[in-house]
């Protein structure tokens, strides 16, 4: 069975593993200018996952929970803000960086991320986090690295020497973020064969772009550019 992974503009992203399980990763979805009509009501959902606390991130987090009642997993200052939200605290799906949860066949680490991160309350949502999913089937397992929003940093060599991520997405649009200079470095760090970028385009301030990167990246990193809607399969 294959890993699809759909862009929803800008850092919202769906994940369909092989086991059939359907994972939301920053589902910004209402108020994403980028997020197609079609993908505004998700159909299902058995797991979101976030980065941060940030609104373009936490997205619809609350109101897919309590369509679906899909375990969410974030930071654990984050994921005590959300159990005033409504979502019902569970400790075992608030980790912190190093950590990791598992849902099935379906692990997911923390990593460190450079941002800041609180929500719109203005509550302290912890620190920012990156993301690595794994998803495992009898076969094999794939390994997605979501650095959420964060500059290039030093220790992403070290996300890619334990968890060697198949595919890296990064965000691309500076301003907020880093940009295809510091991406292109990040992409060299983690020792990647596959990005797919996002956080740019959904604004007119996130202003880095797919071909920037593809000038910038090591030799023979594949830079995938899907349009928001759009499925890549691995
Ligand atoms: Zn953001």
């Amino acid at each position: 069975m294959a890993t699809a992974l759909t862009w929803l503009g800008h850092s919202a992203f769906r994940v369909d593993s092989p086991g059939g399980k359907r994972i939301y990763v920053d589902p910004f979805l209402h108020g994403n200018p980028k997020c197609p009509e079609s993908e505004l009501e998700p159909e299902r959902c058995d797991l979101i996952v976030l980065t941060h606390g940030h609104d373009d991130h936490v997205g619809d987090t609350v109101a897919i929970h309590e369509r679906f009642g899909c375990p969410v997993v974030a930071q654990v200052e984050l994921r005590g803000w959300l159990a005033s939200k409504g979502i019902e605290f569970n400790l075992a799906h608030a980790p912190n960086k190093g950590g990791t949860v598992k849902e099935g066949m379906i692990s997911i680490t923390l990593t460190d991320a450079n941002h800041s991160s609180s929500t719109e309350d203005g509550a302290y949502a912890g620190e920012p986090a990156g993301i690595v999913l794994a998803l495992l089937d009898a076969v094999r397992r794939f390994t997605i690295y979501f650095a959420g929003d964060t500059n290039v940093f030093g220790d992403m060599s070290l996300i890619g020497r334990i968890y060697s991520p198949d595919v890296a997405v990064l965000p691309i649009g500076d301003h907020f973020t880093m940009g295809p200079r510091e991406a292109a470095v990040a992409l060299e760090l983690l020792g990647v064969a596959r990005c797919v970028p996002c956080h740019y385009g959904t604004f007119p301030l996130l202003f880095g772009t797919p071909d920037e990167l593809r000038k910038l990246a090591p030799p023979g990193v594949e830079v995938l550019a899907p349009e928001p809607g759009e499925t890549l399969t691995f």
